[in-house]
């Protein structure tokens, strides 16, 4: 039997709302990520498939448990919320895993809470197939994310569009802490519960920060640091989170929260994938500029505890606050660098990296393949005309900044001494082949939701499980959609 710790549960009394997850009519396993259990040291190697799908449906409460729903507030497109909240989560508790980090098991869909408002707590599984998808593919890029340990499906219905099946995600983080938890407590001006967030967020994610002589402040650059690092890594995988709300992000710096987002086919900053995002507040483009705004609410929720002087409280965040956009620059700089085989960092970087993006945009090239495609063309680093380069040349429908940006990118290559299979081959580790792509992702989903059919699901969680490998039989995944298959608009699902 699983044991969990109750770590948060710990904290004070108005921090969440104790409340056991509502039971469920028929709870089935869609799937349980064996590895992430055994990385998580779960005790469960003895349990059936029914006994797996009672805990993580929360109709079995395993043994230590103290369930809460967490309370937050935060900015919804720029607009405060001062009560939001786990509205149909629960925190089930802690497990310390096998590198001694404690990891939060939480369950998505488990029913109504204080903190519900209008809503029904509930998930439906098009939803959480999603959300299970692209937190696993963030995790095979490399990519600080939340986890997904198991789907479940509820033998219930839920009330959407139309009725919808039910299911359940349990989800792993460092954390569920938010910026918008922060911001609960500065919003009624609870500055003790200000600091002892803090402080448990240090102990949690940051315990080298405890020692120091500013350690909230050295909370908020950290925070500022792993958010930074954090964007870059999805504009380098053309991820566009889609509700970038100051309750969706998370101060261990994890993906969190993984509702309309989607990644982009073909290259265009401008993109937005959300029904909600009407005004493209968090297209592509805007990733970088809706973090930095964000942190700022951050630091201002942190200010009673930096300083009890507001005004030198103020002046001690605003610096950090300003190096988000060099750091972000340069964690972007820096991976896109590598991208497009550059071992060792030059002036004319900058450009030659827009110039490629540039290319991609005038011409309609996708982003994911015409960044694997220039793997080819850097190892086939003879003159153009060969496979690689036409390989590369054959995804731009006008293919004439590529053909001026070739020779430049030749020539600073030529500069480095790496060989061009090296070369090839360490681009290929960074530029993945599969992405979770929308219209497979749709596709899995309707398979899973219209004929109960959840093969399509698993098959692609294994192709998306390696991601920069060539998979023989799999070619086809890595495809954009044909024309029909496009998918222009991604829903939450709440
Ligand atoms: P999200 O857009 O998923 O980040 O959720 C924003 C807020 O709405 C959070 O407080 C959620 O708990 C709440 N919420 C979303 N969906 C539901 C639902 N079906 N029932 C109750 N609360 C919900
Ligand atoms: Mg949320």
């Amino acid at each position: 039997m699983i044991a969990l710790a109750s770590q948060y549960a710990a904290l004070p009394e108005h921090f969440f709302a104790r409340l056991a997850p509502t039971q469920v009519a028929r709870p089935r396993l869609i799937q349980f990520n064996r590895v992430l259990a055994e990385e998580l040291a779960l005790d469960i190697q003895d349990h059936s498939d029914e006994q797996l799908a009672a805990i993580f449906s929360g109709n079995l409460i395993p043994a230590g448990a103290n369930p809460v729903a967490m309370a937050y507030a935060g900015h919804q497109f720029g607009g405060f919320v001062p009560q939001l909240g786990d509205g149909r989560a629960i925190l089930l508790g802690e497990v310390r895993d096998n590198a001694g980090q404690w990891r939060d098991v939480h369950l998505k869909g488990s029913g109504r809470t204080p903190y519900s408002r209008g809503g029904d707590g509930r998930a439906a599984l098009g939803p959480v197939l999603r959300e299970y998808i692209v937190s696993e593919a963030m995790h095979a890029f490399g990519i600080p994310t939340t986890r997904s340990l198991a789907a479940v499906s509820t033998g219930e219905a839920v009330i959407r569009e139309g009725r919808l099946p039910g299911a359940i995600l349990t989800r792993v983080a460092k954390s569920h802490v938010r910026v918008g938890t922060f911001q609960y407590f500065a919003a009624r001006g609870d500055a003790a519960a200000i600091r002892q967030l803090a402080d448990f967020c240090i102990g949690r994610l940051y315990p080298s920060l405890a020692a120091g002589e500013q350690p909230y402040l050295a909370l908020l650059k950290a925070v500022i640091a792993g958010q930074a690092q954090l964007i870059a890594r999805w504009m380098q995988v053309g991820f566009i989170h889609g509700v970038m709300n100051t309750d969706n992000m998370a101060v261990s710096a994890e993906s969190i929260d993984f509702g309309p987002c989607a990644f982009m086919d073909s290259y265009d900053p401008a993109t937005v994938f959300s029904s909600i995002d009407s005004r493209g507040r968090y297209a592509y483009a805007n990733q970088p500029h809706a973090a930095a705004w964000n942190l700022a609410r951050f630091a201002e929720a942190l200010l009673s505890c930096i300083d009890t002087v507001p005004e030198r409280a103020i002046e001690l965040v605003t610096a950090p606050l300003e190096q988000f956009e060099a750091l972000y620059s340069y964690n972007w700089l820096e991976g896109m660098r590598r991208k497009i085989g550059l071992q060792y960092p030059s002036a004319e970087d900058p450009a030659l990296v827009q110039g490629f993006l540039e290319a991609m945009q005038a011409g309609s090239a996708d982003f994911t393949l015409s960044f694997r495609a220039l793997c080819e063309a850097a190892q086939d680093d003879a003159a153009e005309g060969r496979t690689g380069y036409a390989n590369l040349r054959a995804l731009f429908v006008e293919p004439a900044l590529l053909d001026a940006w070739i020779p430049a990118w030749r020539a600073r290559l030529a500069a480095e001494p790496l060989s061009a299979p090296t070369r090839a081959q360490a681009m290929r580790s960074v530029n993945p082949l599969f992405i979770p792509r929308n219209h497979q992702v749709e596709r899995v989903i309707r398979a899973a939701v219209e004929q109960e059919d959840f093969a399509p699901f698993a098959r692609l969680l294994q192709i998306l499980a390696r991601p920069f490998e060539e998979q023989p039989g799999s070619e086809a995944f890595a495809n954009p959609p044909q024309p029909q298959e496009r998918v222009t608009q991604t829903f939450c699902g709440t």
